[in-house]
């Protein structure tokens, strides 16, 4: 497997060559390298904002909101970036809506999804006074209506519908068919919906579904958009009008020449059947999550170790499966650059490998790399479910995190102590 050209690197635009070195809008990585220690993650606030910018572009004249899934990266400032755009967020925990107050979000702008919400998380959210409960079961509609009623409110909910849908993605990643856990099925959606609107708990005002995640083709999304219309078709005849409609997030990137549709002209399309089957007046939400902030980011590695071997050669890194879990989880691909180019050295083909003990540690395949120890690679397309899903794991702490602005590089999360790790332990006796 060969690696994309310096002129095909998979990222923003925001990511270049300037002679044998990789710069990330006005700022060499090898720089910040050095004054941050590796492993690091780094970010392009430009290439957050122009990926944002897309979905502005596709909902521009009409109601809408888009709220960052921030499941994909929870970092404050990376939120602070969205919230101060004019972005809502979908939260998936209590923890999560912490984040997001804190980083600045407007509570009626957020949104919960996922299928295990506990009632303190409930009574929380209620406090807060967020927009609307994603509902995925139809025993959550009965527990959210007695916490609400318990607390003199009345919780505003749209129940996340499964329109058994092939995303065409990983199964691990793929949330719209029938075998998995999320979603009410499609046949029991009128059914939730009556029961829904007869809780004096709560407020039926949208409707919601997720299909998956990583998804590189329209069709999917049509399908899926084919299926919520009857739903809501259906509801409104029978059951009550809904005010909103949520088309969830899963829209991919370019890890390694995918090319899925850009946001604007999927939503082109998308909005082109809503007009047609005429909802397109009803406030259109989204949560896009990997889409925003996949290809703004990258972890900066330090090569430690080449380890030649009869089968295969190693190239072992100071990142690993703690640090930047998809591989060892997915199977996924991202690409491995070094950030200064040894011109015209030999390549030797390795697996790159972190120093974590499992064999699932590694971070990629086959790759042909011209590196020697102590040089730095990037790990691009790492913006998105990386830092959010890093671990602890072997006692490592969790890398530190910069935002780059133009010419400025902002540190947002300092690089994890032994001792942050330990806080709240204890030794017994
Ligand atoms: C994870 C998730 C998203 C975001 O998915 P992406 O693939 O990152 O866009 C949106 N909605 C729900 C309910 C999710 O669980």
């Amino acid at each position: 497997m060969t690696q994309p050209s310096a002129s095909a690197l998979p990222g923003s635009p925001q990511l270049a060559r300037r002679g044998s070195e990789l710069w990330l809008e006005g700022c060499r990585l090898s720089d910040l390298a050095k004054v941050h220690g590796t492993p690091l993650f780094v970010y392009s606030k430009a290439a957050m904002r122009s990926a944002l910018a897309a979905y502005q572009r596709g909902f521009a004249g009409r109601q809408s909101t888009i709220h960052y899934a921030m499941k994909a990266n929870s970092s404050l400032a990376v939120l602070q970036v969205f919230a101060s755009a004019g972005c809502g967020f979908d939260i998936v925990s209590g923890g999560e809506l912490t984040r997001a107050l804190t980083a600045g979000a407007e509570p009626g702008k957020i949104i919960f999804s996922g299928v295990g919400k506990t009632r303190a998380e409930m009574r929380q959210a209620l406090q807060a006074g967020i927009g609307c409960f994603n509902v995925e079961s139809e025993p959550e509609l009965e527990v959210l209506s007695e916490v609400a009623q318990s607390m003199g409110l009345r919780a505003p909910v749209s129940i996340r519908v499964n329109p058994n849908v092939d995303a065409k993605t990983h199964p691990y990643i793929s949330t719209g068919l029938k075998g998995n856990k999320f979603g009410v099925a499609h046949e029991r959606t009128l059914a939730a919906y009556r029961r829904a609107a007869s809780l004096p708990g709560l407020k039926v005002v949208g409707i919601d579904c997720h299909i998956g995640s990583q998804i590189t083709e329209t069709g999917p999304y049509l399908d899926a958009m084919d299926r919520v219309l009857e739903l809501v078709e259906a509801i409104e005849a029978q059951v009550t009008r809904l005010a909103h409609i949520d088309f969830g997030g899963g829209l991919g990137i370019n890890y390694k020449g995918d090319t899925p549709p850009e946001a604007d002209a999927l939503w082109q399309q998308l909005l082109a059947k809503l007009d047609a089957r005429g909802f397109g007046d009803r406030h259109l939400m989204v949560e896009p999550g990997r889409s925003l902030v996949g290809n703004a980011g990258l972890c900066i590695t330090e090569v430690q170790y080449l380890k030649p071997g009869e089968q295969k050669n190693f190239c072992i890194v100071d990142a690993a499966m703690n640090d930047l879990p998809r591989p060892a989880m997915y199977e996924a691909f991202h690409a491995i650059v070094p950030l200064t180019e040894r011109e015209g050295a030999d390549t030797t083909v390795y697996d790159v490998v972190g120093p974590v003990c499992e064999s699932g540690d590694w971070l990629g395949r086959d790759r042909a790399l011209a590196v020697q120890p102590g040089d730095l690679m990037a790990v691009l397309s790492a913006g998105a479910y990386c830092m959010s899903m890093a671990s602890n794991y072997n006692t490592r702490g969790r890398p530190a995190e910069v935002l780059v602005d133009g010419e400025q590089a902002h540190l947002i999360r300092e690089r994890e102590t032994v001792e942050d790790q330990m806080r709240g332990e204890r030794l017994v006796g």
